[in-house]
């Protein structure tokens, strides 16, 4: 993968928004020189991450939770070896800190590095944890928990929960913390580990009796090609 990232294709109405001072692209998502070397080192380490899912059988996705300019965990998606469908790349990254510094771990200051958009699960418990900023990849059109489906970045989890009164806690207050949530970061990379593994097959996956459009689709025609970043990503060989 390069370091430099490549450019994301914009049409007019994503020039207008940036002629207009926002920083977003229609999709919300940043264009890749709005970040800087440490975020895009940090997102490299969260892909080399989800390569090693990939190696493993796994859909491709990893990340790497930061505190202080330091990597304290690191995550892939493990949902196949485990049989279970909870353990997404965050929530084992999260298993592990809570781990090592028990059920008191301070999320405050932390920032999280993620190549696909939370889903809807994730971004939940990030915002549970109260996580500081995430940072992503490509988004997560069907399940996409900041910004997709939901926006439990902007919302916390409070939306459909405000009525809720729980036997041992009353309450009418919005349940979780909101965070600053950025995606775009070496979108293309992302998507591309993606097609890459669904293309020679999720072998857990249930087959379908007909050819249906699957998100990587969705994800390509969005991003009109993946050419350089499979290139890139040295996905000839395959
Ligand atoms: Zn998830």
């Amino acid at each position: 993968m390069g370091t430099s990232g490549s450019p994301v294709q914009r049409d007019a109405s994503t020039e207008e928004c940036i002629s207009n001072g926002c920083t977003m692209d229609r999709n919300h998502l940043a264009s890749e020189e709005g970040f800087t070397p440490e975020q895009r080192a940090f997102m490299t380490e969260a892909i080399k991450e989800a390569e090693r899912a990939h190696e493993e059988g796994e859909v491709p996705v990893g990340c790497v939770f930061v505190r202080d300019g330091t990597i304290i965990a690191r995550g892939s998606n493990a949902t196949n070896v485990t049989r279970n469908g909870t353990r997404h790349a965050e929530m084992m990254a999260i298993d592990k800190i809570l781990a090592a510094e028990t059920a008191a771990a301070d999320f405050s200051q932390c920032d999280l590095y993620v190549t696909v958009e939370p889903c809807i699960m994730c971004a939940g418990a990030l915002s549970l944890i109260g996580i500081r900023e995430v940072f992503y990849g490509c988004p997560n059109d069907k399940f996409g928990g900041n910004g997709s489906i939901m926006s439990i970045h902007v919302d916390g989890c409070s939306r459909g929960c405000d009525q809720i009164t729980h036997n041992h806690h009353p309450t009418t207050s919005p349940l979780g913390k909101t965070y600053k949530s950025t995606g775009g970061l070496y979108r293309e990379e992302a998507i591309e580990l993606l097609r890459r593994f669904y293309i020679s097959g999720n072998p857990k996956a249930p087959k379908p009796h007909r050819k249906v459009e699957t998100w990587v689709d969705r994800l390509t025609a969005q991003v009109g090609g993946v050419t350089d970043a499979a290139a890139a990503l040295g996905a000839a060989e395959n």
